[in-house]
Parts: structure tokens; sequence; C-alpha cells
């Protein structure tokens, strides 16, 4: 390999001191020749053996290798040229504590990526070359110096260089075994260049073949010089090989010498030798470094037990509570929003009176706004239509329909006849001042007129009050049934109904879950059939005078004493009950079919309350047995039924069907165009009848009779299976609802959601909190390894310069200190993964014994414990990247004099 220095000049600029390090250098090598290099201290020779290595740079002149000049090499050809043609060995040794013997030998052919087969035999020769055979195994802190300047030896030689060079190799050692060390250097300069800086003449006088005198980085003597002009012009002018040119050995290698590779499990592995000698500060760095996978890890463990908790509580609760679609609802948003708004309207009327003109009386509309308003916020829904949608078997929402489907609950009319303590028959929808104005009998028969009044129409019956004008007293006695679990329209009419039925459950049960949960049963049991019922107190186990006067449980004396009483000013005595006696009473349900008298000629007669037909009625009626007594739940949100009495879907079912068959309503449906009430056509009796106006008629004596059609539920309750199937079923109704005039939208309530999405979005709050909290560790964390990545940079300075001047490129040297950090990220993340595995055994413990066993599992999904691990790699890794391209971007000879 031939070598040249063709006026070469470096200069170091430090502050404002130039120091002329080289000044115009020419010299030529021959390929095998064992140089040394002579001068005192300063005069520039460590500068010059960097230049010749390609660890430095010269500023002008011309660096020749191989008859070519260098001025236009790369980063990664002056690596690759480190790598493979220099070998460096240094006063002070520079072997690589943390590795052993062979590992330090092996280096060059590491950073090369030559394979661990290839580089072992290779280093076991060099180091055999060196005489220190069976030696591979010990760390360099474990050998005398000269063993450690032969190691140095060893690794300079193992990939063969074409040109040795030695920085006062022997400064450090004895004369003896300073002679050891120059004789193994003459032995190595048989077959190729040695190069060496010394202070010592008379070792260079007896073992180099020429020696080179320099002094204030000029070149004064040269005991042998060699003119490598003429090569080097040949070399600029193309012929790159040298050949044939006397005294110059043919390159062994190509002109551009491969690219220096490492693989990143070298990396992985130089860190990892690296970190396993430091191990106390490596657990601490990683435990340090775990804190806050532990906490994220544990935040995450918990919310996602508790989620799981929710899900299977939703999806156990979702199968019992419906949504739920009332024909009737309240918009409560909408009629708060309003009445906020009349509020603030009041506010400003107000404000306005006291600007307001005082010659001047105004108009306050604010009570027409109201009324309007909680008119609007009463929601119609057309459940016929909807029911329709419902069962196409081509409806979207049919394949979310959950096990227990869809259920849907009528309005019938009916009566209900109660014994007042007095003895006395009366109809419990009759009005309480009828009830206690006149003797009981009589007011019964009076309280028939049709006036509407009294309050005995239903909110489901209300369109009968105007239809029925001339049917006069049909429209009586009809039984309001407000659905269960509805927040209807709290008309006038409904005040008096006291019965209604209970949301029904699925698969024919009378009460759906979500009733039986939201009520606390004092007394008796649940209802179990038809002709069971529940009596509703409120939460305070009371229900109103009024109420209990006219379900005859208290006579119309001690209702009027009392009312006496409180007009006194009095205390009212006061009346209570055994729950328990409670259970077991009866009333008797009337239907309205059955209301009906068969005249046996076609026409039937209303059979009116009163002694004539109290017997008559009763025989015609089916008991009703209190089966229980319930309150509302404590914090029960569904606690909604409304009525005092409540019973089941079953019963609605029987009276549906007895109805059918009654014989109103077929002689009716056998006939449409008569009135069965008075034998004469429909026609006749309806002042300029249009076929509407008779079809009418036609519908409300159906109606009154107490006929139901299926296609017209008043309410509706659809079961999901899970949350995203309940979720898919509003968003058909949603889809139902698009387009759609608003008054033939559907509005419902959705239950589950209410209870628990407000819960599921706590915890998912709480756990965005908490994780954002912990996130500071891990940026803390990020910092610490910086810091701990910065001192070990700092720390292995000396090593960043020994493997560049083996030839590894800046991205190797990041990516030794990369691998480093990613090792100390996975461990932190193993540990932090690992740490709070184990901290749920205890935490599952703990919530076992305070919710029972089973019912939350704190458990670290296997997914999140994965990218938390990878989170802690990065996390760590980039708190290591700016100290590794710090490291990268380091001057390999500041490096290298580095202490
Ligand atoms: P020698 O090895 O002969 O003792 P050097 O080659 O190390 O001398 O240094 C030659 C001159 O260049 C000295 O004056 C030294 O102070 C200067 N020098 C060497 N390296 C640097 C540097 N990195 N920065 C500034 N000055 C330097
Ligand atoms: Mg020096």
């Amino acid at each position: 390999m031939m070598l040249a220095l063709d006026h070469v000049s470096k200069r170091y600029v430090t502050g404002g001191l130039t120091q002329q390090a080289l000044d115009d250098v020419s010299l030529g090598f021959r390929n095998s020749e064992f140089v040394s290099i002579l001068g005192p201290s300063g005069s520039g020779k460590t500068t010059m053996l960097n230049i010749i290595g390609g660890l430095d740079r010269y500023d002008s002149g011309d660096l020749i290798i191989d008859g070519v000049s260098t001025k236009r090499y790369r980063d990664a050809d002056w690596d690759a040229y480190r790598n493979h043609t220099i070998g460096f060995v240094f006063q002070s040794y520079n072997l690589i504590g943390h590795q052993t013997v062979l590992a330090n030998v092996e280096l060059a052919l590491t950073i090369g990526g030559v394979s661990r087969g290839e580089r072992r035999e290779k280093a076991m020769t060099a180091l055999a070359k060196v005489g220190l055979a069976g030696q591979e195994h010990k760390k360099p802190n474990q050998m005398s110096g000269g063993q450690m300047q032969r190691v140095a030896i060893a690794r300079a030689l193992v990939n063969d260089p074409a040109i040795l060079l030695a920085d006062e190799p022997t400064g450090a050692l004895d004369t003896a075994t300073g002679i050891q060390i120059m004789e193994l250097l003459r032995e190595v300069s048989k077959d190729r260049l040695v190069i060496m800086v010394t202070h010592n003449p008379e070792l260079a006088e007896r073992y180099s073949t020429r020696i080179v005198r320099l002094a204030d980085g000029h070149v004064v003597d040269d005991t042998m010089p060699f003119d490598a002009t003429a090569v080097a012009i040949a070399g600029s002018t193309g012929d790159a090989t040298g050949v044939g040119v006397p005294g110059l050995r043919k390159p062994r290698r190509g002109l551009r010498p491969g690219r220096v590779g490492m693989s990143w499990a070298t990396s992985l592995s130089l860190s990892f030798a690296n970190l396993s000698t430091k191990k106390a500060r490596t657990v601490l760095t990683s435990f340090a470094g775990s804190i806050g996978i532990i906490g994220i890890a544990s935040i995450l463990a918990l919310s996602s037990g508790v989620n799981t908790y929710i899900a299977d509580l939703q999806r156990d609760t979702m199968s019992s509570y419906p949504i739920t679609i009332n024909s009737q609802s309240v918009d409560m948003t909408s009629l708060m929003g309003s009445m906020m708004g009349g509020t603030t309207a009041g506010g400003a009327t107000e404000a306005k009176k006291a600007d307001a003109d005082r010659t001047k009386a105004h108009v306050d509309y604010s009570d027409i706004e109201q009324s309007e308003a909680a008119a609007n916020a009463v929601k119609t829904n057309d459940l016929t239509e909807f029911k329709r949608y419902l069962d196409d078997p081509d409806s979207d929402i049919r394949q979310y329909l959950g096990d227990n489907g869809i259920v849907y609950s009528y309005d019938v009319p009916f009566s209900v006849l109660a014994d007042d303590p007095d003895g006395n028959v009366i109809n419990t929808e009759t009005d309480v001042a009828e009830l206690t104005g006149d003797d009981t009998g009589s007011v019964a028969t009076s309280a028939m007129g049709a006036t509407g009044a009294n309050g005995m129409m239903s909110g489901g019956m209300g369109g009968l009050a105007g239809g029925a004008a001339g049917l006069g007293s049909t429209a009586a006695g009809t039984g309001s049934s407000d659905s269960s679990g509805s927040s209807d329209a709290s008309s006038e009419e409904s005040q008096a109904s006291n019965f209604s039925q209970m949301t029904p459950g699925p698969d024919g049960e009378a009460v759906s879950d979500l009733t039986r949960d939201s009520y606390e049963l004092l007394s008796g049991s649940w209802v179990k059939q038809s002709g069971d019922v529940m009596l509703v107190l409120d939460e305070n186990n009371a229900l109103p005078a009024g109420t209990l006067l006219q379900l005859g449980l208290i006579s119309a004396d001690e209702y009027t004493a009392a009312a006496d009483a409180i007009a006194d000013g009095k205390d009212a005595e006061t009346i209570d009950w055994n729950v328990d006696d409670l259970v077991g009473r009866t009333f008797t349900l009337v239907s309205a079919s059955d209301r009906y008298q068969d005249n046996g000629d076609g026409t039937f007669t209303y059979l009116a309350d009163g002694d004539d037909n109290w017997d008559e009625l009763r025989s015609r009626g089916i008991t009703l047995t209190v089966s229980g007594v319930i309150r509302p739940a404590d914090d029960a949100q569904n606690a909604t039924i409304s009525t005092a009495v409540a019973y089941t879907s079953q019963l609605t079912d029987q009276l549906i069907v007895h109805a059918d068959g009654s014989a109103v309503v077929t002689t009716q449906e056998a006939s449409p165009d008569t009135n069965v009430l008075t034998g004469t056509a429909f026609a006749d009796e309806i002042d300029d009848a249009t076929d509407d106006d008779i079809e009418q008629a036609y519908d409300d004596n159906l109606a009154a009779f107490g006929k139901v059609s299926y296609d017209a539920p008043s309410s509706i309750s659809i079961y999901a299976d899970g949350f995203d199937d309940k979720e898919a079923i509003a968003d058909c109704i949603t889809a139902y609802n698009q387009g759609k005039d608003e008054d033939r939208q559907i509005t419902y309530t959705d239950y589950v959601a209410l209870m628990t999405s407000s819960v599921t979005t706590i915890v998912n709050v709480i756990s965005t909190v908490l994780i954002a909290f912990v996130a500071v560790s891990l940026i803390v964390s990020c910092i610490m390894i910086g810091i701990i990545t910065r001192i070990s940079v700092l720390e292995r300075t000396k090593e960043i310069g020994v493997l560049r001047a083996l030839g590894a490129s800046r991205r190797n040297i990041s990516q030794v200190f990369n691998a480093e950090t990613a090792i100390i990220g996975l461990c932190a993340g193993l540990l932090g993964v690992g740490v709070t595995a184990l901290l749920t055994i205890p935490a599952n413990a703990v919530v076992g014994r305070l919710l029972g066993a089973g019912s939350l599992t704190v458990a670290l999904p296997v997914r999140y414990a994965a990218v938390l691990v990878a989170i802690s790699v990065i996390i760590t890794m980039l708190g290591g990247l700016l100290p590794a391209r710090k490291a990268a971007k380091q001057d390999p000879v500041i490096a290298l004099r580095a202490e």
C-alpha cells in the first residue's frame, strides 16, 4: 500500500490562537518499512499520525493512498479506510474495559460486520501472533501494561491492515517490556508499513528502518527518504495500481474498500456487554424508568377491569333493560329549556316593568308561553307506524334485536270497583268530590255524566271525548292505563286514574327487571298471575288521601273529617295500615265490554254504576288481588309507576281477548253502519255525516267497548343483547326519524344509557386524568434516561474514539448508544409490566374482599402491556437520542485525547 503525504498542512484554531501543527509536510512511505517519528512534544507527530490514519483531516495538500488522492473522500470512505487499511496502537492502550480481550481484538471485525466465527478465528490468530494465546477471556484490567499493549497490537492487526500506526506505544511501559513491544512491531513491519511515534531515539535507532524527525510541524530530517511524487502523479493520472513502481507492494484491496457495516445485533451485544458491567446502575435506571410504566399500567389495569365490569353489567342489564318508546312522552330537556327561557323572559319583563311607562297597563303573555312550551314538550309517538317498521322483516333494526326481542304494551279501558269501609261499593275512578259530597251510592250514578270533567277518561281515550259527543254515556267508566315506566303527559285525566300496567319483561314475565329493580317489596310478593296487582306507595310509604278514598281504603267520613280538621288548622287524625294487611285486598275489574247489557234485539245498553247494577257488574267482573306492596327503591331513577295500583300485561292481554270475543264488539263489528247502542244507523245520528264521520263514530264505539288494535301499542320495549347492538338500534331509530315530519318522529328513553354511560364516562375521564399525571413521570424518566445516557457517553468518550479509530461510522456510534437505551427501555418496560402484573394479585384480593369475588378483575390486557413496553423503549430511546447524536458527532481525535 503506497502512502504519501503531499504538502500537507494542518492548523488548529482555538479561540484567537492559531497553532500550525503541520506545515507543508511531504513524505512518502514504502509498503514495508518501520518508520520512527521523532520530535519534541508539540512538534506535530500525533497530528501527522492521525491524518495518515484518516482520523483527522488535513487543511491543505493531499494524502495519497494507493496512488489516489483522498481529497474527494467522504465520511464513509474514511470509515472504511480506517477499518480495512489502518491499525492503530496508542500509548494508553485504549482497550475497552467492559469487553473481554477477545472482544476487544475482534472489535474492528465486529464493526466491519464480519461473522462471529470468522471474527473469532482471526482474533485468535492475532492473539497468538502477539504471544497471548489462551488469554482471550481475560478482561483488560486483569493484565499487565505490556500484555495490554500486545492486546492493542493484536487488535490493530486483526484485520491484517496494510498500515500500522503506533503513537508512543512504549511510552507507558518499562524498558524491558518496551523492548518486547518494539520487537513485536519490527516483526509486524516485515510485511507492512509501520509508522511509530516515539520519544526514545535509542529504541528508534535500534528497531526502525527509517527515522523521520519533526520540529514545529516541519520535517527536519529523514534517514531514508522515499520519493512517492512520481507514483502520486501516476496515481492521479489514473494508474491506481502502482504496479511496476519499485518498492511498492501490489495493493491487497480495492481502491475504495466496501463500506463498513455494523448490524443492530452487534450494537445490542456491545451495549449489553457494557450494561452488564454496570448492573447495579442499569437495574436502578430501569427501575426508575419503570415507575411511570407501572403507574400507567396500573391505571390501565384498573380502568380496563372497571370497564370490563361495566360492560358485563351492561350486557346483563341490556337484556333486561330495554329501549322504551311510549305513545306519549315528555321531552324533559326541552321542557326545562323552555322553563329557563320563561324565567329569563320573566326577568326581562320585570326589568321592563321598572322602566315601563307608568301611565300604561301591559299584557303579560308569559302564561300562554309557558303553557305552550309545556304542550310542546309532550311528544306523541306514532307507534302504529313504528310497529309496522319493527315488524317488517326487511327492517335494518331486526338484526340487532336481542333474544328478548320487542315487547308491546297496550292501553285497555276498564273500570274497577272497590268496597269502602262503610260497606258501600264504589268505582275507584270516581271523583273525590263526588265521593264525599253526597251519599256515595247515589253519587256514583250521577257521576256518569258525559261531561268528561270528572276525569274518568284516560289519556289514551282522550280522542273519544270530542268524537263521542253523540254517543252519550259510552265514554263512561273507562279505566286509565298509563303505560308504566313512562313519563306520560300528566294531563288532568290521568290524575284520577289509579291503575296502570307495569312494563312487562321479556318471555312473558309480568314485570320487567327494570321495574323490579326500581322498587322495594315491602310485603307480599310480586305479581304472579294476571289477576295480581301491586299496591305502589311513595317514598314515605304513603298515598294521597284522595287516592285512598277512591280505592276504598278510607271512608268518605274519614276523608271529610280530615279535611275539616285541616280547614280548622288542626292536625288530621293519623290513619295507617300494616303493609301485610294490605296484601290480599281485592278489587273487582269490570272490562269495558262487560258494561254493555245485551238487549237481545241487536242493541246494547250501558250498565252505569249504581245500586241497581252493582251486583250485576260485580258478577261480570274479574277479581284483582293485591299480591304485594312496593315503594320506590333508594336512589332508583326508574321508579316510574305513576299510579297507586299496578297490574300485569297478562291482564291487558286477557282484556283484549275478552273484548274481541264480547257480544257488543262482535255485534258492532258485524254491522259497522249501525250504532249498536241505539240500533240506529250512524248516518242518521250525525248531521251531514261524511264517510269519515261514520267511520270515526264506529271506531269510537269499538274503543269504548274495549276493542284494542294490536297495531296500536301504547308502549314498545326493544331489547338488545349487547351495548353495540343497542347503539345500532338507536342508530336505526335515528335513521327511521330521518326525513320524517317532526310529529312522526320517534322519541325514546334509553334507561341503560342513562344509568351506565355516566359511569363509563367518569371512569374514562378519571383514567385519562390519571394517565396524564403519570405521563409526567414518563417525561421525567425520559429526561433521566437522557442524563444517564449523557453520562454514559462521557464515560465512554474514549471508547467512542477507539471505535471511530477502528472504523466505526458516526451512525455506528449513535447506534451503539441507541441500542443501550433500547435495552434500558426494554428492561424498564418489562419491569414495569411485570411489577404491575404482580401488583394485580394483591389488588384483586382487596377488590374481591370489597366487592365480592369475581365481580371485578383488575388485569392488564396483554396488548396494553405490549404497547407499554414499546412506549417505554421509544421514550427511553428518545431520551438517549440527543446524547447519542452528540456522541456520534464527537471528533474522534478529541475523543481519543479524552482521559
Ligand atoms: P505531538 O504529538 O508532536 O506532541 P501534536 O500533534 O499532538 O504534537 O500537536 C501539535 C500541535 O498542535 C501542538 O501545539 C498542539 O497543542 C496542537 N494541537 C494538537 N491537537 C490540537 C487540537 N485538537 N486543538 C488545538 N490544538 C491542537
Ligand atoms: Mg503526541
